[in-house]
Formats: structure tokens, sequence, C-alpha cells
């Protein structure tokens, strides 16, 4: 009798898992009991230095959607905190930009030059077909397509594979996404959506930061650049008549709008006191060292545009991807140019509510989160087959 009612209160899952380790898997998944998120697992396998976790902060709205970093994090606590930072991002992102999905991350602890096996990735793979779609993964830094092909052959819970129905790359998006947040700017700011003649610093001319300044040329703004690589800003210079200023001088020259397009953590107490814009505006993620910062620009009259409000284009085009009728880029297009409409908001509720526009756009997404605002209602679809 005794035994009936403990066979009858043993979670499925538990029981799953110890099934695998009796067969012989040497995958090990371990719950972290981490306050405000939904689950985090420690994932292990010793057969391969698989170590790993998958974070997942909100699934209100959706699955939670988020990619795949893969980095020599010096320790666990270290990679351990990076997911749930972003994780968390990914919740905000989702929410304010209406793509029926929740926020999730997963960090693995490896050099991805030298220890990204395919016996790896498929063992993260199977940890993540666990999940049962609760955790839809992605590429990220240190993880590229062919890593997540590779993951694919374990789960079919990835977005961002070739096939025929993908999003592809979402660079341009992003940089859309962002070239739009700056004429919500301007339009705040001076009255007019125009940036003809405005200076704007670019500070990375990467996969977004490239894209942003052919829309940036074309719409006559004065461009300013800097790269740690040199072809990409003497390509600018030629093309474009960019000024090319050093990496070191980028965030101090005087313009309209700075637009962070490389690194995080570019707004801090170091960088705030020599800020010579009148607002910053770029897709680089995570750009506040602390959240508190946003609040330090306010008072200082530089108008900022919440990064996860204006780098949602490449979530808003690969989300796409999972919708039944398949990706389509001119919709995706559009609901990136909506970005606009967001980010006017944010700014009107910030001023009227005397906060930061980091601030009033966290409280958009919590306000979205507790009505269900954007709350997906179909199932997402896999489009890709495994190969
Ligand atoms: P990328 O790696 O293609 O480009 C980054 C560029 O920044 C490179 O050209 C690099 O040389 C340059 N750089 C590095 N350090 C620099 C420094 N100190 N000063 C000036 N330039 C420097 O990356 P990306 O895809 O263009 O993304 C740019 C930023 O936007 C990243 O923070 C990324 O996380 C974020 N983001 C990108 C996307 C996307 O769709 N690619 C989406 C959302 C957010």
């Amino acid at each position: 009798m005794n035994h009936q009612i403990l066979e009858k209160t043993v979670n499925p899952k538990e029981r799953l898992e110890e099934m695998l380790q009796k067969a012989g898997s040497s995958l090990q998944m371990k719950d972290v009991s981490v306050p405000g998120y939904e689950r985090v697992v420690h994932v292990t396998d010793r057969s391969c230095g698989l170590n790993a976790f998958i974070c997942i902060h909100n699934t209100v709205l959706g699955s939670a959607l988020g990619g795949i970093r893969i980095f020599p994090y010096a320790n666990e606590q270290d990679a351990l905190k990076d997911g749930l930072r972003l994780a968390k991002g990914m919740t905000y992102k989702s929410a304010v930009a209406g793509v029926g999905f929740g926020g999730g991350k997963s960090v693995i602890i490896a050099d991805p030059k030298t220890q990204k096996t395919p016996e790896l990735l498929k063992a993260f793979g199977r940890a993540v077909e666990r999940f049962e779609g609760i955790y839809i993964c992605a590429e990220d830094v240190g993880c590229t397509t062919a890593d997540v092909r590779v993951i694919r052959q374990e789960t079919c819970y990835v977005v961002g594979l070739p096939h025929e129905k993908s999003s592809g790359d979402p660079g341009p998006f992003t940089a859309w996404g962002t070239f739009r947040s700056m004429q919500a700017t301007a339009k705040h700011l001076w009255g007019s959506d125009s940036l003809e003649g405005k200076k704007v610093a670019i500070q990375g001319l990467g996969n977004v930061g490239r894209n942003l300044i052919d829309f940036l040329f074309w719409a006559g703004a004065e461009l300013i650049v800097a790269d740690l690589d040199k072809e990409a800003v003497e390509r600018a210079a030629r093309r474009y008549g960019a000024q090319v200023v050093s990496v070191a001088e980028i965030a101090k020259v005087p313009c309209d709008i700075f637009s962070p397009c490389a690194l995080g953590a570019v707004i801090n107490d170091q960088t705030i006191p020599h800020f010579r814009c009148k607002a910053i505006v770029g897709s680089a993620n995570n750009q506040l060292l602390s959240d508190s910062h946003a609040e330090d620009l306010r008072v200082r009259g530089i108008l900022y545009a919440p990064d996860f409000v204006t780098n949602a284009g490449g979530l808003l085009n690969v989300a796409m991807e999972l919708e039944e009728q398949g990706y389509s880029s001119k919709v995706s297009r559009n609901k990136v140019t909506h970005i606009y409409d967001t980010l006017k908001a944010i700014y009107e509720i910030s001023e009227k509510n005397k906060e930061s526009t980091h601030e009033a756009a966290v409280s958009l997404a919590e306000y979205r989160m507790k009505y269900g605002i954007g709350k997906r209602l179909n199932s997402p679809t896999f489009h890709h087959t495994a190969e």
C-alpha cells in the first residue's frame, strides 16, 4: 500500500532521469534553485566534458527562446551569472517585441576554438530535448549555424538553421530596427523623423553596424565611425565619407547620436561624464553596466533608447520562422519597422513618470506579462527537418 502511494508521487521526469542513468547515459541534469527564475539546470556530461547551464527565466508569454553562448568562463559562478542575466534580458526583449515567447539562455563553459566537439554539442542537444519545447535554442556568441546543425541531430527545439523557410542573417533586421529607433529618437528630440545632417557616431561596424551606416548614409546623416577592424573603417570612409576616429575616442566625440554596436557595458561611471551626445541609440546588448546608469543619463539630459527595445529586430526576424505560415521577409520587415512606435511610447511614458527610459521599458514588459498581452496561442512550428 505504502509502496503504491510512493509510486504515484514520483515525478515522471525524475524517473526518466533515473532510467537514463541506469541505461548508461552520462548526461546529468541538476536543478539549481534561483529566485525569480522558472527553472535553472546545471547540465554536465563527463564523457565529453560538457559543463553548461540552461536558464529559463520566464515562460508566461510562450516558450523561452534564447541563444547558446559558448565561452571559456573562468568558473561556473561566472557562467551562471551571465546565463541568468542574459535569460532575463530575453524575457524583457520578447515581451516588448510581442513575439509570443519567453526568456531563456544557455551558457556552455568551453573555448569555442578548441573545446567545441560534436560529442559536446550533441550532449547539449539531448539536454535541450528533455525540456520538451519549454526552451528553444539558437546561435549566440561562440556558437555557429554549423554547431546548431549538430545540436539539431538530438533535438528539434532549435531555430536559426538554414532551410527553405529560414530567416537568414539577422544583422540587417537588427540594423533596420536600430535605424527606426534613431528616427523615433529624432522625432522625440527634434520634432521630425529626419536624420539629415545629424551627426551619428557608430562604435562597431560588424554585422549590424555596417548595415546601419548604409541606412544612415542614404538618410543624409553625417557619419563618425570606429572599429578595431581597419578595413571596416576604411571602407566606411571611402564609400560614405565617414570620419574615422579611434576606438578610445568614439564615445567622447561631440555628436547628436552615439550608437554602441560592438560591446556591452559601455554606459558606466567612467564613460558617462565624457559623453557629448544628445542621445544613445545602438544595437549592443546590455549597454548599461547597471540599471541605475539609465537614470544618470536622464539626469544629464541624454536620451537613452533601451537596448532590448532597439535591437529586437533580429529576434522578431528569427521568431517568424516559428510561425505556422513560415518565414516572410516582408512581414518581418514590417514588424521591425514598428519598433519606432514602441520606442516613442516608451519615451512618452518615461517623461510622464519622470523615470528613466530603461525603467519605462521594463515596466511595459512587466505589464504585458502580468496581463498576458502578446501571449502565444498556438504552438511554434518547426519547419526544419533532421539531417
Ligand atoms: P559583430 O561581431 O559582427 O561586430 C562587432 C564589431 O565591433 C566588429 O567589427 C568588431 O571589430 C567591433 N569592435 C569590437 N570591439 C570594439 C571596440 N572596442 N570599439 C569599436 N569596435 C569594436 O557583431 P554584430 O552582430 O554586429 O552585433 C553588434 C552588437 O549588437 C553586439 O553587442 C550584439 O550582441 C548586438 N546584437 C546583434 C544582433 C544581430 O542581429 N547581429 C542582434 C541583437 C543584438
